[in-house]
């Protein structure tokens, strides 16, 4: 069994969708593993890095592959370069990308999209959305202090007391909870917001303090969030805002799936933050849950610097793809018979694999995109 990991080509994408550290899993598997070269470079894994693994660089690994490996969904005209009957692990946003996705579908091409991948407690090792939530929460932190011109933690020294740093995070999923901690380790004090109910137990588990705004929890299917009704959001707006204008630093994360990133926090609410106010919005490019942010940019509103993400897990490209690499594999040996030439063999009665198939034998299998695309 042929695996080709590609070299990622669009603009801002640093991960890589293998690395060397895991090739000699693949290998011990039965696989041959052929890596485009360059594939590794913008996440620092060179070339021979990748040889001492035991992989080999081929510039038509993709033509030759069982199963290509990539991070973001590859272009058509790479699909069509696939054999018919290939396989593909990697993002695919289907409602963004339904030109890749007919590519497959008339390629032939069988396609994993690791974002469906379903969130049960078996499927964790292959849960990249968590992985790579949890590289964006830790990076939107650390940006969030580099940006910030004070302390973080209370500091007592002979000249005087520092007071600490007041952190406000809005959103407390994957990447919320681990800006929160974060924020913790480095000494700030941090209070945090959810909607969901559990939310409140898991800020507190972390030291940090559960801004409860005494609003009805929004809890919606599978663990995610509801999206709030234009009533709730004003009251949300307007109960959060003591708690934005105190804030030396907000960092905001929600999301709710397959919507636009829910408006948290208003202009006025920004404008109303003291002078060298941070704000960090991890949910830019879904929208922003800040109003005036920009992905990839720092615009001034009021007195604050606000910072849009855009790419974030690139920006830590080594661990976030260290750790996409390993939910990759994961999925890849759940569907793979071991052998002296391992054979691609994914069991589409398994709730895991049919969870994330998208295409298969020249047709759409995931339901709600066969009803967008047919
Ligand atoms: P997400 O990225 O979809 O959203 C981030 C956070 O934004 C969520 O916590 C959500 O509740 C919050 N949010 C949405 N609208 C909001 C609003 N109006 N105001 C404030 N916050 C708002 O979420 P996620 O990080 O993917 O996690 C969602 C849930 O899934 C969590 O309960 C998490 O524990 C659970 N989860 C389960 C598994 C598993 O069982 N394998 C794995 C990962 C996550």
């Amino acid at each position: 069994m042929k695996v080709a990991v590609v070299r990622e080509t669009r603009p801002g994408e640093a991960r890589v969708a293998m690395v060397p550290e895991l090739v000699g899993e693949l290998t011990a598997l039965g696989c041959l593993v052929l890596v485009e070269p360059g594939a590794g470079d913008r996440a620092e894994f060179t070339d021979e890095a990748y040889v001492d693994a035991g992989a080999v660089l081929d510039e038509g690994a993709v033509r030759q592959a069982d199963l290509v490996l990539a991070v973001q969904p590859p272009d058509p005209a790479v699909v069509r370069e696939m054999r018919s009957g290939a396989a593909l692990i990697s993002f695919l946003p289907v409602r963004q990308e339904r030109e890749v996705v007919v590519a497959l579908r008339d390629a032939g091409v069988t396609s994993f999209a690791m974002e469906l991948v379903p969130r049960i407690s078996r499927a964790q090792p292959m849960d990249a959305l968590s992985s790579q939530a949890f590289v964006a929460g830790y990076r939107a932190a650390i940006v969030a202090s580099g940006l910030l011109r004070r302390f973080l933690p209370m500091s007592i020294t002979a000249a005087g007391t520092v007071p600490p740093a007041e952190v406000v995070v809005l959103g407390a999923g994957v990447a919320g909870l681990q800006a929160i901690a974060t924020m913790q380790r480095l000494g700030a004090v941090v209070r945090a917001y959810d909607v969901r109910a559990s939310a409140a137990e898991e800020i507190a588990s972390l030291g940090a303090v559960p801004i409860d705004l005494g609003l009805a929890p929004l809890d919606g299917a599978a663990g995610y969030a509801r999206e709030m009704t234009a009533a709730r959001s004003a009251r949300q707006q307007e109960l959060l805002a003591p708690y934005v204008a105190n804030a030396d630093v907000l960092i905001t994360t929600a999301a709710v799936p397959g919507l636009r990133a829910p408006v948290l926090v208003s202009r006025a609410m920004v404008e109303a933050m003291r002078p060298g106010s941070v704000v960090v919005d991890i949910a830019a490019e879904a929208g922003g849950n800040v109003e005036g942010v920009r992905p990839g940019e720092i615009v001034r509103i009021g007195q604050a610097q606000v910072w849009g993400g855009a790419d974030v897990t690139s920006q830590l490209p080594a661990p976030a793809s260290q750790l996409y690499a390993r939910n990759v594999l994961s999925l890849l040996t759940s569907m793979t018979l071991p052998g002296d030439s391992a054979v691609f063999a994914p069991d589409f009665a398994d709730e895991i694999v049919a969870g994330c198939a998208v295409t298969r034998d020249g047709a759409i299998v995931h339901p709600p995109t066969r009803d967008l695309i047919g």
